[in-house]
């Protein structure tokens, strides 16, 4: 009798420990944005600051998509993604490691003529895509690919004594500024933007993101980006971030890469482990 006593004496000293009301004010953990960051809700103006409304308005609707390209893309650790642009350069010494000559794979490659070269990590996507467009009988021809800093300085240099500095800085970059030093650059065709109405071009303008290929410089963004429309110029950024800069960016390259260097730290510090 007294053990059924103490027995109903503590189940109730128990029950009497957590009210309702207690149940109810107890805090839930806030929910993730996304399985693989730190980050709720409370970040999103963070994660958000300094985008055109329209951007941030996509991240917000989205942030699980949003949070896990970028998780596929590490920009905090990708190659791919540096930000190379009129204020942000390489320095003189970036020479990738992994620069291949594209005369060894002349069998299935359109090259404009000898002595090309390529990151070795664009060449399976290059090739792939090339494969592709020839299936629809279209040859996309690689006129320049890799620059070193140096090569940079000469052409720039020519340029600026033909045409004046502020006619080559339309067009041209200065050294250690120009995209081509990543060695994931190509430009396709004649380079002029005659290409932009050709076949290849035109097909390069709807399928390359498909490969992970971005154009760099579109069409009526040279206050923004810095350089006149090249619609023949495009660069490989893998298919993660091609596919983040179509759905949250606008496909503008150079708003997306701005914001994953901005918030790079942000995000590898909210990485969990
Ligand atoms: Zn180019």
């Amino acid at each position: 009798m007294k053990k059924t006593i103490l027995f109903i004496a503590a189940v109730t000293f128990a029950l009497s420990s957590c009210t309702p009301a207690e149940a109810e004010t107890a805090e839930e953990p806030p929910r993730l944005l996304h399985t693989a960051f730190s980050l709720t809700e409370e970040d999103l103006p963070e994660l958000t600051s300094g985008l055109p409304e329209e951007v941030a308005e996509k991240i917000t609707a989205r942030p699980e998509y949003f949070l896990q390209l970028i998780r596929d893309i590490s920009p905090w650790s990708s190659e791919l993604t540096i930000l190379v642009n009129k204020e942000t350069g390489l320095s003189s010494s970036y020479i990738p490691e992994d620069i291949v000559a594209l005369d060894d794979y002349s069998s299935s490659l359109v090259l404009s003529r000898g002595g090309h070269r390529l990151r070795a990590l664009v060449l399976p996507a290059l090739l792939a895509m090339t494969e592709e467009a020839a299936q629809e009988g279209l040859d996309l021809m690689i006129s320049s690919c890799y620059r070193s800093y140096d090569y940079q300085e000469g052409l720039y240099n020519r340029y600026v004594a033909r045409d004046g500095q502020e006619a080559a800085d339309r067009y041209s970059a200065r050294p250690g500024m120009s995209q081509h030093q990543l060695g994931t650059v190509i430009d396709f065709g004649d380079i002029t933007n005659a290409f932009a109405d050709t076949a290849p071009g035109q097909w390069l303008h709807e399928n390359a993101w498909r490969f992970g290929f971005s154009l760099s410089y579109p069409r009526g963004m040279e206050s923004y980006t810095g350089y006149m429309w090249e619609s023949w110029h495009y660069r490989y950024i893998g298919r993660d971030a091609a596919i983040l800069e179509r759905e949250f960016f606008s496909g503008i390259q150079e708003r997306m890469l701005r914001y994953l260097n901005d918030k790079s730290s942000l995000l590898e510090a909210a990485l969990l482990p």
